[in-house]
């Protein structure tokens, strides 16, 4: 009896089933096209950079895209030295840094340096932009004191001028004046010598300040190249994609930047 009535209700289902079954194919294969579809237009669409050890500022934030994009890329890389002096009439746009210390920092880059030192903040540590921007006629004064204290030690005129050279830049030649240099040091430790290198603060910005668009400017080893000495602490912004470019292949500014055009 089984056997008859599971062969009568094969026969009489079965061309209905088919039916039913190729209803259903015909609605799942679209449908399942449509959705692959969907899914591979979402892995195409631009969207945050995932979550990893990589701090999520400089890449999330599409405002912030800046190296080598646009016609605006190259201002952030302009080379700034005893041989490349910036025109007398240098006059960026500024915003103050700190109300407390005043120094300003060129407005373009200035959300850089920001996130990079509420970056160093949150991990506990003290930065402090003790330096800023400088302009020409405060650069003449730093510049003029050195070659007095070196003239004071028995150098000749030329002499003074070569030594203080060594350790601040003639006036016009000086990063500082470009609003795009700053100097940052450890707050428990202000002293613009070697010392610096040992705070926490500095051991934090030589590891991630790429990461923000910044460059150790004068490392030890270049010493020839940038014509300035060590200096633990002036950090200058070119742009997150050269300043890791910079970092990685252990160059300096002089090595990677082209000299402005304009
Ligand atoms: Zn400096």
């Amino acid at each position: 009896m089984q056997s008859r009535k599971h062969t009568r209700g094969r026969t009489a289902a079965s061309p209905l089933r088919r039916i039913r079954f190729f209803t259903i194919l015909g609605l799942l294969i679209p449908l399942s096209l449509i959705s692959v579809l969907i899914w591979a237009m979402a892995q195409i669409q631009p969207g945050p950079s995932p979550s990893g050890a990589a701090p999520a500022f400089p890449r999330d934030t599409p405002s912030l895209i800046l190296a080598g994009e646009g016609q605006e890329a190259s201002w952030q890389l302009r080379l700034v030295n005893s041989t490349h002096p910036l025109p007398g009439d240098w006059d960026p746009d500024l915003s103050v840094i700190d109300p407390i210390t005043g120094e300003k920092f060129d407005s373009r880059a200035l959300e850089y340096l920001r996130a990079m030192l509420d970056a160093m903040e949150r991990e506990g540590l003290q930065p402090l932009v003790c330096s800023g921007y400088r302009s020409y006629e405060s650069q003449e004064a730093i510049f003029q004191q050195n070659v007095e204290t070196a003239l004071c030690q028995g150098y000749t005129q030329e002499e003074a001028e070569e030594q203080a050279a060594l350790w601040v830049m003639p006036p016009g030649c000086s990063e500082h004046q470009s609003g795009l240099a700053a100097d940052i040091v450890s707050a428990e430790n202000q002293n613009l010598d070697e010392t610096q290198e040992d705070t926490p603060e500095q051991a934090w910005l030589h590891a991630h300040c790429q990461e923000y668009g910044f460059i150790l400017r004068y490392p030890q080893d270049k010493t020839e190249l940038t014509g300035v000495n060590y200096e633990p602490w002036h950090y200058r912004y070119v742009g997150e994609e050269a300043a890791r470019d910079i970092m990685s292949q252990g160059l300096c500014l002089e090595e990677y930047a082209a000299p402005p055009t304009a």
